[in-house]
């Protein structure tokens, strides 16, 4: 791998601010999604080397939770301008590993430096109450303690945001954090450890767990009394399994959890903008985010303008190798991916959908699926259920505000939800009756630091990002003052 620093791409796990290999030297081997080769090894750790994580992120908390916000400000500082400036190689690491094209990578490094920056600050307005006493004699006082040692276990699809959304809140409020990356996208993971490391992060209040048996190292974080926050991004099921497993030493949970974004357009909607919308939304790293549109839903008016408009517009997109020059759509992270987005494809053609664009695995073979549009597609189908995690658009057609309505709210998740309209009372009611964490009206791309990301229903509990996000890493401590 070409990288300007090549001291960036690390081979071994971050424990307690030393760099080490798994305890019976078990390796795990990584490999590159676009043509399958062996990039590096990393250890294959298990119970025993995280309980150490564990130890040392304890033993870590009183120093780093009694520096001053402003004294953790200047660290993390430092850390966003490393990630910043090592934008390139991070790209390159975070491209060959995970498959997104470059140009995405880069940009999830500019947004995953941006949440160290402003948690860095937000660090510092962690501001508590004095309420005013029912009783002349007491004085009540609330204040927001750090609530210590905490775990992170992130997804392979965003492998550095995912990490410093958590982490960064975490180590501005005083915490201190061992992470289990996934096991498909380690490196960017310990590459940013390393910046971590240089920015000033003191040993043990970063550790990073690289596994390939995700279970044992999970089962040491729920399961140790000294961890006292589980924060989760993944899939329902293991989000689920995690929250349970928690219940016996009752640790907080945060948990993102998986979605079925549904994306409304409406007779009214400016359909160059939703198609728009639509592209950048439902293709972004090949269709593999949480907040990917799941289901068009497009009103009878619109319906054929759109479609035809959408696939149009896919039918330029360039399938490739990330790091190639224009490539807009990269490979699947596995071949099970593309298995997975084949069937539902399948299923739904089967039912009497048509693909007008796509439909099947690329002509480059590998991980690679042709970006494919849908339509004729009904709720008997597996994709109106099932996260597809893949560059496929199925189109339900509707009629009415109140069918669209049902559709998009007719699922056990709740993150994300789109809808375009120029109807400004249709606006507020629809956005009012979505059940969803997060709504964009006449917008495809929602995701940034100051706003609140997180699900209601099976997505997920508790928010990231925003003033909010670093809530999540506090404990209010009441304190009565007596005999005034
Ligand atoms: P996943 O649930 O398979 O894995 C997520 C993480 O959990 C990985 O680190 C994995 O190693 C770990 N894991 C798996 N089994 C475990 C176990 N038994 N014990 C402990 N850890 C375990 O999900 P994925 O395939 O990596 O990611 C895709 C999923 O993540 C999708 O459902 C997607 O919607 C969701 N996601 C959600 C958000 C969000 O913010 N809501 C963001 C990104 C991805």
């Amino acid at each position: 791998m070409q990288l300007k620093d090549s001291s960036l791409l690390k081979q071994q796990a971050y424990i307690d601010g030393s760099w080490v290999d798994a305890d019976e030297g078990g390796k795990n081997a990584i490999r590159n999604p676009a043509n399958g080769e062996v990039i590096a090894h990393v250890p294959d750790m298990g119970a025993a080397e995280t309980k150490r994580a564990i130890a040392a992120a304890d033993a870590a908390l009183p120093a780093w939770r009694a520096k001053t916000a402003k004294e953790r400000a200047v660290i993390l500082r430092k850390w966003f301008e490393l990630l910043m400036a090592n934008q390139e190689d991070l790209a390159r690491i975070m491209t060959i590993e995970q498959g997104k094209p470059l140009a995405e990578a880069r940009g999830e490094v500019a947004y995953g430096a941006s949440f160290i920056e402003w948690f860095g600050e937000e660090g510092k307005r962690t501001y508590g109450d004095v309420i005013p006493s029912p009783a002349g004699d007491k004085r009540i006082i609330a204040v927001k303690q750090p609530v210590g040692v905490c775990a992170a276990i992130t997804p392979w699809n965003f492998p550095i945001a995912m990490i410093t959304r958590k982490a960064a809140p975490a180590l501005a409020a005083g915490c201190t954090m061992v992470v289990k990356p996934a096991e498909a996208t380690p490196l960017s993971a310990l590459a940013v450890a390393e910046l971590g490391a240089r920015a000033g992060i003191p040993a043990g209040v970063l550790n990073i767990v690289t596994t390939a048996r995700p279970a044992a190292v999970g089962g040491e974080l729920t399961a140790n009394p000294t961890v006292r926050k589980l924060s989760f991004t993944g899939s329902t099921p293991v989000g689920k399994r995690l929250m349970a497993q928690c219940a016996d030493t009752v640790k907080r949970v945060s948990l993102e959890l998986g979605g079925n974004a549904p994306f409304i357009v409406f007779n009214d909607a400016d359909i160059d903008a939703a198609v728009k919308g639509a592209i950048a939304s439902k293709y972004r790293n090949a269709g593999q985010t949480c907040v990917c549109v799941n289901r068009f839903i497009v009103q009878d008016g619109v319906y054929d303008e759109f479609a035809e408009k959408l696939a149009i517009a896919v039918a330029e997109m360039t399938v490739g190798d990330g790091l190639e020059n224009g490539t807009v759509i990269g490979p699947l992270i596995n071949q099970a991916a593309v298995t997975k987005v084949d069937g539902l494809v399948a299923d739904a053609v089967g039912k009497g959908a048509k693909a007008v664009i796509g439909g099947a695995q690329h002509a480059l073979g590998g991980n690679f699926y042709a970006p494919t549009v849908l339509t004729g597609v009904t709720s008997e189908m597996a994709v109106a259920q099932e996260e597809i995690f893949g560059p496929v658009a199925p189109l339900f057609r509707f009629k009415t505000d109140e069918e669209a309505v049902a559709l998009a709210n007719n699922t056990r998740y709740g993150l994300a939800a789109y809808f375009y309209s120029r109807d400004i009372g249709r606006v507020w009611r629809v956005a009012e009756q979505l059940e969803y964490g997060m709504v964009g009206i006449n917008e495809g791309l929602i995701s940034n630091e100051v706003a609140p990301f997180g699900g209601v229903k099976e997505s997920g509990i508790g928010r990231e990002g925003s003033h909010y996000g670093i809530d999540e890493y506090l404990s209010i401590k009441y304190m009565c003052m007596g005999g005034i």
